[in-house]
């Protein structure tokens, strides 16, 4: 019996290896979301830089994000699929080096059409992620960042690495997915850039020097709209980030 047991052990191993596929690239693209690629081609230069092959994953992952989230419109008749797409498309890319990774704690998106008076401070927001789970975002601004992709402001990528951020000590199904040493590598580099910010000799924007959370999300900013001139002025802080992100492949292949 203890054989009969083994061998249906060992059959099961190798089954379940030969099942699994070889990469991320490799799971298919569903109809249903194949007319999503038009509208993230025209608003996404991320999506360009990638291949055929990790264009279908990432529409399909858009599609997913799209799917799961309840989306709130405020002020604004409807929230359209071409917004929702623009929005998710944003949200992919920081997450795009975790191939399960959904931010399941933010269900709800609320969007606002222009910036919206807070109901925790009282002052006019573009944008914040509450960390009972619900994203906000004014449109105006979600299109300032699409608009010029290069100046290292994008508000749909600041929050969402502040969602990432949180996702990550919310205890539920994907959380501590960023090891503990690379935070804590990223926070100490940040201390040491904060205060050439404050000086006035850095490429990240006053704001980054607030505190570690904003370092991290205007970092997360620059690495995607401005990388090779933020690898050439905090290097350190390029490597770290293209680790916790997962992105180092893609990190090595931007150029000035
Ligand atoms: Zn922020």
């Amino acid at each position: 019996m203890k054989v009969l047991i083994a061998t249906a052990v060992i059959i099961g191993v190798v089954v379940f290896a030969r099942r699994k596929p070889k990469t991320r690239k490799l799971r298919k693209l569903p109809s249903k979301f194949r007319f999503l690629s038009g509208i993230i081609q025209a608003n996404n230069d991320y999506y360009n830089s990638l291949s055929q092959e990790e264009q279908a994953e990432f529409t399909r992952r858009v599609g997913e994000f799209i799917e799961y989230r309840e989306w709130i419109p405020r002020s604004m008749k409807e929230i359209t699929m071409e917004m929702k797409v623009i929005i998710a498309s944003h949200a992919v890319q920081i997450t795009f080096g975790y191939p399960a990774l959904v931010l399941a704690h933010f269900k709800r998106i609320i969007l606002y059409p222009i910036e919206y008076p807070s109901r925790v401070t009282g002052k006019k927001h573009k944008g914040e992620v509450n960390a009972l789970g619900v994203i906000v975002l004014s449109w105006n601004h979600v299109m300032d960042g699409v608009r010029i992709p290069d100046d290292g402001i994008n508000l749909v990528i600041h929050e969402i690495a502040h969602a990432l951020e949180i996702e990550n000590i919310v205890q539920n199904g994907e959380w501590a997915f960023i090891p503990e040493d690379e935070m804590k590598a990223f926070k100490k580099e940040a201390r040491k850039v904060i205060p050439e910010i404050d000086a006035g000799t850095s490429l990240l924007r006053p704001y980054a020097a607030t505190n570690q959370r904003e370092f991290f999300a205007v970092v997360v900013e620059n690495f995607f709209e401005r990388p090779a001139q933020l690898r050439e002025v905090h290097p350190t802080v390029y490597d770290l980030t293209a680790k916790i992100l997962r992105q180092e492949e893609w990190a090595a292949k931007q150029e000035l």
